[in-house]
């Protein structure tokens, strides 16, 4: 097939990494067992990481960022994966360094294809994208270990970005009270459109909390989606048999606590991985959030980008601005 496509190009140009809109080829592509006509694709920190020529995401450039894509089978040699079939392929290698979402096409092996569920249109699977598949998996793991609504008040950080506004979002469209801890003075997403019942700014919830071992009990689990010290100062918080779930390290991947939170009221900590887990996984979570845990406002915290737009918001990203969910949508 000689079809041209096009695609966000990241390359290193005397030793700075540039982003352009380039025209590629399907040769451009590795070889693999599916290749899929991309229509949406969404943005995440790690697409701004990769973008932005970090050798911890993605090792060898010129590269096509996209952790995230959804579209339609256009060749398949394995039987179950059927062309025109709707689907979505999300973590693995996708866009770390394998060709990703920010391209027309992509060539993946079938063991990452997840059939679109029926409930969900492609753009609404790109709303969640990686960071829904996160903030699913971080609500899943309350729920699996007894948080329950009339438990108390869920603490959730990193309140404007992709994990933080949909772990929200998903929060209060199951009933639970939830409390934000952000940078940004963002009272139009965070109140009227995410409807959280407080909100804690960054600075004083790490000094509320900093320099001591244990704290007054005030949560009845938290989100962290940002590591360092509001990870602690959630550890140090929540009630007895409170839980916590981790996942991002925007502000540090150090984690300084004593044990006193684990020993003296039975704390859980639990780690969340989207990119390696099984498929079947996968697909739990995706079927949760295309119908019983799919929230109202998604359209309203997303915006639609082209993929001219993307560089500048791929720095904007990486600078930590993130305000909810941006989707690329590929003409
Ligand atoms: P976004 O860029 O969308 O949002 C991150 C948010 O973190 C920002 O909007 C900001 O929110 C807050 N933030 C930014 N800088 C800092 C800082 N220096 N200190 C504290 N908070 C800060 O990112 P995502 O939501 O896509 O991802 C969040 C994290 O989760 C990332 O580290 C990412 O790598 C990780 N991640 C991990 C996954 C996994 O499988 N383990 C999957 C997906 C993401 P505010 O201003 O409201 O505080």
């Amino acid at each position: 097939m000689e079809t041209k496509f096009k695609a966000l190009v990241v390359k290193e140009v005397d030793g700075v990494f540039v982003k352009v809109v380039e025209n590629l080829t399907l040769a451009d592509l590795p070889a693999n067992e599916v290749l899929i006509k991309v229509s949406y694709s969404s943005i995440n920190y790690k697409d701004a990481l990769s973008a932005s020529g970090n050798k911890g995401v993605t090792k060898k450039y010129p590269h096509v960022p996209g952790i995230d894509a959804v579209g339609k089978v256009v060749l398949s040699s394995v039987e179950e994966i059927k062309t025109d079939a709707p689907v979505l392929v999300t973590g693995y290698d996708l866009g770390m360094n394998t060709s990703g979402g920010f391209g027309e096409y992509i060539s993946v092996p079938a063991a990452w294809v997840v059939p679109l569920p029926e409930a969900f249109t492609e753009q609404e699977a790109m709303y969640f994208g990686t960071a829904g598949l996160t903030a699913g998996l971080s609500v899943s793991g309350l729920i699996n270990n007894g948080i329950t609504p009339g438990k108390g008040e869920i603490v959730v950080s990193g309140a404007t970005g992709g994990v933080g506004s949909l772990s929200i979002a998903i929060l209060k469209h199951l009933g639970y009270k939830v409390v934000a801890v952000s940078g940004k003075n963002n009272a139009k997403l965070l109140e009227d459109t995410l409807k959280v019942d407080e909100i804690i700014t960054r600075e004083e919830f790490t000094a509320r909390y900093d320099n001591r071992p244990l704290s007054k009990s005030e949560f009845a689990a938290g989100i962290d989606t940002v590591g360092g010290k509001i990870l602690s100062g959630m550890l140090k918080s929540v009630n007895y048999n409170g839980v916590v779930t981790c996942c991002g390290m925007i502000a540090s991947s150090q984690l300084d606590t004593s044990i006193f939170p684990f020993i003296l009221r039975g704390v859980k900590l639990i780690g969340i991985d989207s990119v390696e887990i099984s498929k079947d996984a996968k697909m739990q979570i995706w079927n949760l959030l295309s119908t019983a845990w799919k929230p109202d406002q998604l359209k309203e915290i997303t915006q639609e980008v082209s993929l001219e737009e993307l560089p500048k918001l791929l720095d904007l990203i990486l600078l930590g601005n993130a305000k909810g969910r941006y989707i690329l949508k590929h003409n």
